[in-house]
């Protein structure tokens, strides 16, 4: 799968601009406009690499940047920050927040995505995760094969989906209508009941031989993969 770039900035021509030479250059784009849509975004899909503007209305960058760091689902995210101040200080404080890299406005779009490409190589995202595990289960997205302990589940499409959407995200609650977003697509318009039949089919496959329940309802929210119940 092309690496996902999540291009944070508030000036619409730099957006343009970035996400036409992204995906020229085979990344998938996803645009937010300020620091607090930025971190929705992240909680809902999670991206390869941030390119982090500084200067963003309702939340800085360099906030932004501090929060990820600080929640250990988003600790490693690799991040870009960009800014117009070139001054030494405002680097050392971009790297001290935990910006990856650091690139100074203006810059041609050549560079970043040099930038990007050695980012996301360090970090080793970008890469597609070919194997996702979750307690016992393992998820092997090259075979599409799925394993819980020693034992082969066979799950349809959809529910292969939904399983996915549910690895990549271990202990998130997800509401019905992100699961319809992330496993179905925006575009298509279905019942939220959808998501609990497939919901109850993917359980019975993962636990027909009385194994614990990895899949919790969260009445009035939706589902999180979280085998600890409380
Ligand atoms: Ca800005």
């Amino acid at each position: 799968m092309k690496p996902l770039i999540l291009v944070v900035e508030d000036e619409a021509p730099l957006v343009e601009m970035l996400r036409y030479n992204l995906e020229k250059a085979g990344h998938r784009t996803r645009v937010a406009q300020d620091g607090v849509a930025a971190l929705e975004q992240i909680d809902l899909e999670q991206p390869d690499l941030i390119v982090l503007d500084w200067m963003l209305p309702r939340l800085s960058g360099i906030e932004v940047c501090r929060r990820l760091r600080a929640d250990p689902f988003h600790q490693k995210l690799p991040i870009i920050m960009l800014t117009a101040r070139g001054e030494e200080e405002d680097r050392v404080r971009g790297l001290e927040g935990g910006a990856d890299d650091y690139i100074v406005k203006p810059f041609s779009p050549s560079e970043l995505i040099a930038r990007i490409r050695s980012v996301l190589r360090r970090s080793g995202a970008g890469l597609p995760d070919e194997r996702l595990q979750y307690r016992d289960i393992i998820m092997d997205l090259a075979t599409h094969k799925v394993k819980r302990g020693a034992r082969a589940i066979h799950l349809g499409p959809t529910e292969f989906r939904l399983l996915h959407v549910l690895m990549k995200r271990p202990g998130r609650v997800l509401s019905r209508g992100q699961l319809l977003d992330l496993a179905w697509g925006r575009d298509k318009y279905l019942d939220e009941r959808t998501v609990d039949v497939h919901v109850r089919r993917l359980r019975k496959a993962l636990n027909n031989d009385g194994q614990i329940d990895v899949i919790r309802t969260v009445r009035g929210a939706g589902y999180a993969l979280d085998a600890e119940k409380t």
